[in-house]
């Protein structure tokens, strides 16, 4: 059978040539006779396959020694939890860039530890259908937060952005990561649900300054412990060895086809082809947020009528496209178009939408 063009929102898309190694890996993995799945995490090979994937994901982004990668379990959802746990001294105040459902839970978070919260900026009044452009920090920010790619809602920040650098600044960017070349060193953390643009659910991905993580506040639970995971290597326990070790083959993707260049223009062009598509349709695909902020990862797009977006995705399924259906909480439509999303399946679809408007425009 063939593969859909698949515009899920994570999981997601995986390239081809990942799955193709995977699947010839997984009965006998180098000669071993056995699966990654089935390896001791303690063992000489899983320890190359972790380093080699955390190396991967340091020469990508171009990490100084200055920066860890951790690899942790409980999504980019737990770093919700774990950031304010660990990142709040005594009287300060975690700041929030508030962006969407995203940000909101992440302040959700914050509140259940009982801490104060102060929101830098936020877009809700409009609907969530900017990036605010200016911030106004409280008296001791903690540190600042930002969702750099909003995959519900559809915006992105397309520059990283301007904060005092004495204030770390904390990025969720679960639906960007590595999807574009960006100023690593302004930010203190990074994390990222691998499952959007990286690989498999299972594993965030966290990339941290060393001298950030020394601030992070002793004696909590182990598992909650930022340190307790550096320390040993994320390995304190068993970690999510198979979703790291598919994260590590799409690591080696990245770089093979060219790296977060090369990669961000993949992206610009698959995100050309379908704004194109609604830009030039007169209307009868209206896009959600103002262009300037357009993601590049998750196009978002209503019609005149719900009858219409629910005949559009299912006749885009009939020619072999899915995962075309917007968040359950905002409706539409939204195509996912992270990095292993191939050319003409973005293609396809802008081909299909220019159809579709003929028929029924
Ligand atoms: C998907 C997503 C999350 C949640 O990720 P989990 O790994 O499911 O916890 C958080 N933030 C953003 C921006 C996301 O896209």
């Amino acid at each position: 059978m063939e593969r859909v063009h698949n515009f899920n929102a994570g999981p997601a898309v995986l390239p081809e040539e990942v799955l193709r190694e995977a699947q010839a890996d997984l009965f006998n993995y180098k000669g071993m006779g056995l699966s990654v799945m089935e390896m001791s995490h303690r063992s000489k090979e899983y320890q190359a396959i972790i380093d080699e994937t955390r190396a991967a994901v340091k020469r990508i982004y171009n990490l100084g020694d200055d920066y860890d990668v951790l690899f942790l379990q409980g999504g980019a959802s737990m770093q919700f939890l774990m950031v304010p746990m660990s990142f709040v001294p005594e009287g300060k105040t975690p700041n929030i860039v508030h962006t969407g459902t995203w940000s909101k839970k992440a302040i959700a978070e914050i509140k259940k530890l009982g801490l104060p919260v102060h929101l830098a900026a936020s877009s809700e009044e409009k609907s969530f259908s900017y990036i605010p452009k200016t911030h106004q920090l409280s008296d001791n920010p903690a540190y600042l937060h930002i969702t750099t790619n909003n995959t519900i809602y559809g915006t992105e920040w397309h520059h990283d952005p301007e904060v005092d650098p004495a204030v770390p600044l904390i990025a969720d960017m679960s639906s960007n990561f590595m999807s574009k070349p960006i100023d690593v060193n302004k930010y203190s953390m990074i994390y990222a649900g691998a499952q959007k643009n990286v690989g498999p659910a299972g594993c965030a991905v966290v990339i941290i300054k060393k001298d950030f993580l020394a601030t992070a506040k002793e004696g909590l639970p182990s598992m909650l412990d930022y340190n307790v995971h550096a320390k040993a290597g994320s390995m304190y326990n068993t970690p999510p060895t198979f979703t790291i070790y598919m994260i590590g083959l799409v690591l080696k993707w990245i770089e093979d086809m060219g790296g977060l260049e090369k990669l961000a223009v993949n992206n610009q062009v698959k995100a050309k082809y379908i704004y194109d598509a609604i830009d030039n349709s007169h209307g009868f695909y209206k896009g959600t947020v103002v262009p300037e902020d357009r993601s590049l990862m998750n196009i978002t797009f209503r019609m005149p009528t719900e009858e219409l977006e629910a005949l559009f995705i299912s006749e885009a399924k009939k020619a072999g496209m899915i995962g075309l259906k917007g968040h359950r909480s905002v409706g539409g439509c939204r195509a996912s178009t992270y990095n292993s999303l191939p050319l003409p399946a973005a293609h396809a679809l802008a081909e299909f939408m220019q159809d579709f408007v003929k028929k029924h425009g």
